[in-house]
């Protein structure tokens, strides 16, 4: 079976989770097998190459463990973007709309002092806002953005448009 098709047969459909009418894309499956995990990690690590960042750029939560273990492979730093509150040196922020109300992202001021070419990764684009909110962050430290790279794309939500400035890349797409 082709590789993609593989890593796809371990991504479990939740419904209703975590509210009514989300169809929740849940990787646990694929990070509880070895093989898949590491399948998975190739394929990001062979097409990361050519964009040759410094470091990784990993998105709360689940894009810190596809991120950091991309950043090991890839001999890069690792920096985490997180939910306000939780990081706790001096953060950028970055608030972005969301279909009620509005969320907010954060960096550190001086994580990508010594890292200029940034590859953001996280397991799911849906809408984008989180990841162009994560894109602004990068270019408000300092950073270029040379690529932002997911497992998953839910292509109907059209996510990648707003993502138009930027390289997208997804590994499997519904
Ligand atoms: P968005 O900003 O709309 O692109 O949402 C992206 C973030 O929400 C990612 O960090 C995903 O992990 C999470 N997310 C959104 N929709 C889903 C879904 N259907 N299944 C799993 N995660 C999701």
């Amino acid at each position: 079976m082709d590789p993609v098709e593989n890593i796809k047969t371990a991504i479990r459909d939740v419904p209703d989770f975590p509210k009514p009418g989300i169809l929740f894309k849940d990787i646990t499956p694929l990070l509880n097998n070895a093989r898949l995990f590491s399948s998975t990690l190739d394929i990001l690590a062979e097409k990361a190459h050519r964009y040759e960042p410094d470091v990784i750029v990993g998105i709360e939560s689940r894009g810190f463990i596809f991120g950091a273990a991309l950043a090991d492979r890839l001999n890069c730093g690792f920096v985490p973007v997180r939910k306000p509150g939780k990081l706790p040196y001096k953060t950028f922020s970055e608030e972005y709309a969301l279909e009620y109300g509005t969320d907010t992202v954060e960096m550190h001021v001086d994580a990508l002092k010594e890292h200029k070419r940034a590859l953001i990764v996280d397991d799911l684009l849906a809408t984008g806002g989180t990841a162009l909110a994560t894109a602004h962050l990068v270019e408000k430290g300092g950073g270029s953005v040379q690529a932002l790279f997911f497992v998953i794309e839910l292509e109907f939500l059209q996510g990648r448009k707003k993502l138009s400035n930027y390289t997208t890349l997804s590994l499997i797409k519904y």
